[in-house]
């Protein structure tokens, strides 16, 4: 991998000029938008190995731009940082499509910590090159190249090609929680009711064990194990 390339939303001068330093010194390679606007447009002809967005922005808040991107289908990894710390800001932030959060004044070093695991669960959902249509669920893996469900014991088992693609999505960013909303924008016609997600996860779970997909009360699902 050559250098990381890090979009960073933040319309606070010094604290841009402090970042730019500090992460340009680790080895990323840094573009700044202040603001929404500027940041959608820099996504929309660029991609970011990962973006770090301040939710106080000029234009607006910051999580309406997450929501706009991951509409677009964009996967790039997005950190929150943010002034508000109480549990609702960051429900919401996680709802909007956030892989992270961050409470501001945070420690510079715990930032660089986490933007090393996104961008090393951004590479691992990629995949190694001989493993690269493998999705590991725990022991278990999904097989991107014939959309089967594969269990520890080598047992194969077929997924109709939404349960597949639910699956995929969920698989792709372990530990990231998933909301109803947006698996609904992801994997289903635009005219499908969220009932139609929790339809797909009891599918999924009768065929794979109900650890397939973890449910996060009040926030969505994430990907499990298939066993
Ligand atoms: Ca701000």
């Amino acid at each position: 991998m050559g250098r990381p390339s890090l979009l960073l939303v933040e319309d606070d001068p010094v604290l841009v000029g402090l970042l730019r330093r500090l992460l340009a010194g680790e080895g990323y390679d840094v573009t700044a938008a202040s603001d929404g606007a500027d940041a959608l447009d820099r996504m929309a002809t660029s991609a970011y190995s990962v973006v770090v967005l301040d939710r106080g922005l000029p234009d607006g808040d910051g999580l309406a731009v997450l929501r706009r991107l991951r509409t677009r289908g964009s996967d790039t990894p997005v950190l929150v940082l943010t002034a508000l710390g109480a549990v609702e800001d960051r429900v919401a932030g996680l709802d909007a499509g956030a892989e992270d959060y961050l409470v501001k004044p945070f420690a510079v070093d715990e930032l660089l910590a986490r933007l090393r695991a996104l961008l090393r669960r951004a590479d691992g959902a990629r995949g190694g090159d001989a493993a690269a249509h493998r999705l590991g669920m725990g022991r278990g893996w999904l097989d991107l190249a014939t959309g089967e469900a594969v269990r520890p014991d080598g047992t194969r088992i077929g997924l109709s090609r939404t349960e597949r693609d639910l699956l995929e999505t969920l698989a792709r960013r372990p530990g990231r929680v998933f909301g109803r909303e947006e698996l609904r924008d992801r994997v289903f016609a635009a005219a499908d009711t969220l009932g139609a997600v929790d339809t797909y996860v009891y599918y999924l779970r009768r065929k794979l064990g109900h650890a397939v997909i973890r449910t996060v009360r009040g926030l969505g699902y994430r990907a499990g194990e298939i066993s």
